[in-house]
């Protein structure tokens, strides 16, 4: 496959502003792509509306425009594909790759994680008990190669590690969405940060039970405030400031560690950003801060 077969994507959850650890990632997408020809996708993962202020959405697509950071082809908004996450859930419940489960988060806790109600094999809940659909996982050593942290080793648990695809609330669940969407977007590589690593072997057995190719991975370390915390909305980080985006998207490039002259800072968004990509070095980035 050539170089220009390369589609990447940016996939925010709403669940408030842009701030500077989610600008790094986007832009680290960003770079991979257009430094190997590729496509940048954004993806808004607008699941769960009881989590996402309804200015969050536009807020985000305003500051990743005043960034230049635009997007080859229309956003794709998640709330918008619900038909396909219910068809894939359909179908793994048809080839039993999935099922219902109405255990308490206690019940299971207090089984070790395993499910009393042996909700795998079709177990004992009744239609007019509230349920979950779970994925159910296969007992794995799974290994895989990360594109900037290199081989992985991860273990899969089947039933006591089995993730929720629709909540019990009847929202589709980010482990299922994401597997779907990147199918159907057509996404070879996926950056992003490195919380989510871990969930990355359960992601490929989903893969699997689509009968789907999985992109290639590369998860970037996640900035920390001065605390150790990851920067996030429940952390309270600051949107960012949208009169200053050359000095942000500079300050996101030192934090990929990568060398921008300082002479950029004076220059415009597009200046910084033709820099970035001619000179974007992937394995620069820190791999330390996990
Ligand atoms: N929506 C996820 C987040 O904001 C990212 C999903 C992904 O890149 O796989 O954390």
């Amino acid at each position: 496959s050539s170089l220009h077969d390369y589609r990447g994507r940016f996939a925010p959850s709403p669940t408030g502003p842009l701030h500077f650890g989610s600008l790094v990632t986007a832009l680290a997408s960003y770079l991979e792509a257009k430094s190997c020809e590729g496509h940048w996708l954004i993806r808004i993962e607008d699941l769960d509306p009881l989590r996402e202020p309804p200015e969050a959405t536009g807020e985000i697509l305003n500051s990743l425009d005043t960034h230049g950071l635009f997007p080859d082809g229309p956003v794709h908004f998640q709330s918008q594909h619900h038909p396909a996450y219910h068809s894939a859930i359909e179908y793994l419940l048809s080839k039993g790759s999935a099922y219902r489960c109405s255990c308490s988060r206690k019940q299971l806790q207090a089984n070790h994680g395993r499910h009393p109600r042996q909700c795998r094999d079709g177990g004992t809940t009744t239609s007019d008990q509230p349920f979950a659909i779970r994925f159910a996982l296969n007992d794995e050593q799974c290994h895989w190669q990360d594109q900037l942290l290199g081989p992985q080793h991860q273990v899969v648990r089947a039933e006591i590690d089995d993730p929720v695809i629709l909540r019990k609330e009847g929202f589709f669940a980010y482990q299922l969405a994401v597997v779907v969407d990147d199918i159907s977007q057509g996404i070879t590589h996926v950056v992003r940060g490195s919380d989510l690593l871990d969930m990355t072997a359960q992601q490929l057995q989903i893969y699997r039970a689509l009968e789907a190719a999985p992109p290639r991975w590369l998860h970037i370390p996640v900035v920390v405030n001065d605390q150790g915390q990851k920067l996030s909305k429940q952390n309270h980080a600051p949107a960012l400031d949208k009169h200053t985006p050359a000095e942000n998207l500079f300050a996101a490039l030192k934090a990929l560690n990568q060398r921008p002259p300082q002479s950029l800072l004076a220059g415009s968004v597009e200046d910084l950003l033709e820099w970035a990509c001619t000179h974007w070095k992937r394995g620069a980035v820190h791999l330390t801060s996990r």
